[in-house]
């Protein structure tokens, strides 16, 4: 039998704002991270929760310790995973307090029956198995509440005044964005995994397409594995991971696929957003219809590729 080739793909989120030097470098780093473990016969999924921890941990990009805050002034983050060969998954939402909301989700696929665990139960699941914390809330108060908000016209900032009767705490607005991996490991399967703190203007309890199994990442052995960055509403919506796969089972290439199903989510609903996609043949693409997508992939061949810059 012909040995496959491992490979894995990571992003640091879809946007306005072009790469940053250190977070190209951190990038490099996690894919690094990730292509050793599979290089040494380790798991897609392993390599995709280790990769995405690097991400996390850096504080470079919007999860783990770099999350966004809700309007309340409270980092609340999800985070999902799955494995193509039992097409087992776990997620996290709105979980609170923890450095890497990618391992919580990899303990609720693999220490439960469940697939997806949300709020402060999570939390306190997160916590029973000792996963690393950080502040709820950053330690640095945000500056001025007006000032950060002049000129913002929102739906979800005028409500949660409404609700809220004044208070509202929010950190200052871009430059960092979720985070992902896909993986093709020895064995032939593959993975998918994502993490955010979310989106801009949030109101507290906002839920994103990043843990909902289909719609920020999908992984099956009989298509690829995927993982979305962008508005996760419209994700959401045209249930887009689900959607790529279904369409990669067809025998098309990914970057016809992707392109096509970014496509009809502009034209559909307006949505906006960024995809990997890896084929479980070890063929993939990293598209967007974003200006920039933070990303890059590597197959131990040379450096890894990183850029913001896709298809
Ligand atoms: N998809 C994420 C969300 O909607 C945000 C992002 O990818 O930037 O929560």
């Amino acid at each position: 039998m012909k040995s496959i080739h491992p490979i894995i793909l990571a992003h640091g989120g879809a946007g306005l704002r072009a790469i940053t030097a250190p977070q190209a470098a951190c990038l490099r780093a996690a894919l690094q991270v990730g292509y050793h473990l599979l290089d040494r016969g380790g798991s897609a999924l392993i390599a995709v929760e280790q990769t995405i921890r690097v991400l996390e941990r850096s504080g470079l990009f919007n999860a783990g310790k770099g999350s966004r805050l809700q309007l309340d002034g409270v980092r609340r983050m999800d985070a999902s995973i799955m494995e193509g060969h039992d097409l087992r998954a776990g997620a996290v939402a709105s979980v609170e307090g923890i450095v890497h909301p990618i391992t919580a989700a990899r303990l609720v696929m693999e220490q439960t029956n469940h697939v997806m665990l949300v709020g402060a139960p999570a939390t306190t699941f997160a916590r029973h198995f000792k996963l690393e914390r950080q502040p709820r809330r950053p330690r640095h108060r945000p500056a001025g509440v007006a000032s950060m908000t002049r000129g913002l016209s929102s739906e979800a900032l005028r409500l949660y005044r409404d609700m809220m009767k004044g208070s509202l705490l929010l950190r200052e607005r871009g430059g960092k964005e979720t985070v992902g991996a896909v993986a093709l490991d020895r064995s032939g399967t593959v993975a998918a995994g994502a993490s955010t703190g979310g989106i801009d203007l949030m109101l507290p309890g906002r839920v994103g397409d990043t843990p909902i199994i289909g719609c920020g990442v999908y992984a099956d052995n009989q298509s690829g594995a995927v993982s979305m960055t962008g508005l996760g509403e419209g994700i959401i919506r045209l249930a887009v991971a689900k959607e790529i796969c279904d369409r990669l089972v067809q025998g098309k290439a990914p970057v016809t696929v992707a392109r096509l199903v970014l496509k009809r989510l502009i034209t559909r609903i307006k949505g906006a957003a960024g995809a990997l996609v890896l084929t479980s043949k070890g063929r993939f693409a990293i598209a967007h219809v974003m200006p920039h997508m933070a990303a890059g992939w590597w197959d131990g061949k040379g450096a890894p590729m990183v850029g913001d810059k896709f298809q």
